[in-house]
């Protein structure tokens, strides 16, 4: 008896261990798969443009001469605009590498949201002059724990984000308040009163290079990295990001992030 028992625990030691090792095995699997995906996809999205870009540099060469000055420079324009989304294609994919690769470093300290916010907003104006920012920040929030780089990236791709998917003239709200059960936890919310998200969409916008296919997202720029990038950025500040949408109605980014040090911020005040 004593020995079948003993051959009961090595079966399903062995069993237990086999278990282990497909599991190693799939998860190892599926990881190559990811990468592979990856790779692949990120091909694509850089042969996309370079594609175009080679298409008028050529059509430059052969035709340059019985080219009117106004058609070369609408060539030499659109070269332009290609070389500079290739470039934030490959700003964006860095980033994406080092987040995954833990190479992105943190360093936070005690931040007033209102001049971050502040100067987010003066830099996006210059690129969207027909949207009315409005900001509404209680005067007495407290600091936020956060890298201020990282912070700004957010805000940034978030306010941007909002920007581009509304129609121009129509405004864009950022507001914050403490969560009302916990004065460690702050609240943003990036409201806009755009294009909106379908509802069947909502899980995979915060996936990498995942752009809604519409007419309306098509006809705007975009790599499909920015949500992914500040999901990442948030959580690794010890935050979360969530979004509410209605389509055709607009959306609101709400983003979570700790509150500095609050009984701190009240001896500073
Ligand atoms: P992109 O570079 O395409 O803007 P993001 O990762 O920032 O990539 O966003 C992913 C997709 O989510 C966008 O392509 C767009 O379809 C949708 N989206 C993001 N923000 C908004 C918004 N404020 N309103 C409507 N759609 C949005």
């Amino acid at each position: 008896a004593q020995q079948h028992l003993h051959l009961n625990v090595l079966t399903a030691e062995s069993a237990q261990g086999h278990k282990i090792w497909t599991f190693l095995q799939e998860a190892h699997q599926e990881l190559d798969q990811a990468q592979a995906d990856f790779v692949s996809t990120v091909s694509h999205e850089l042969r996309t443009p370079l594609t175009s870009i080679k298409g008028f540099i050529d059509t430059l060469l052969r035709s340059g001469s019985q080219l009117s000055e106004a058609q070369h420079r609408r060539f030499l324009r659109i070269i332009k605009n290609q070389a500079d989304r290739l470039t934030r294609l490959v700003e964006d994919i860095l980033t994406v590498s080092k987040i995954q690769s833990g190479r992105l470093k943190n360093l936070p300290q005690r931040l007033e949201l209102a001049e971050i916010v502040d100067r987010v907003v003066e830099n996006l104006s210059q690129k969207f002059t027909g949207n009315p920012m409005l900001t509404e920040l209680p005067a007495d929030l407290p600091r936020i724990w956060a890298d201020q780089d990282r912070l700004e990236q957010i805000l940034t791709n978030l306010i941007d984000n909002a920007l581009k998917y509304s129609e121009a003239g129509s405004p864009v709200q950022i507001s914050a308040h403490v969560d009302p059960e916990d004065p460690n936890v702050l609240w943003i919310a990036v409201r806009d009163r755009g294009i909106g998200i379908p509802e069947g969409h909502l899980d995979q916008i915060f996936n990498r290079f995942s752009r809604i296919d519409s007419p309306l997202t098509r006809e705007r720029e975009g790599t499909g990295l920015g949500l992914y990038i500040t999901k990442s950025l948030v959580e690794s500040l010890g935050g979360s990001i969530s979004v509410e949408s209605q389509y055709g109605v607009g959306s609101v980014f709400t983003i979570s992030l700790p509150a500095a040090h609050p009984g701190e911020d009240r001896l500073d005040a």
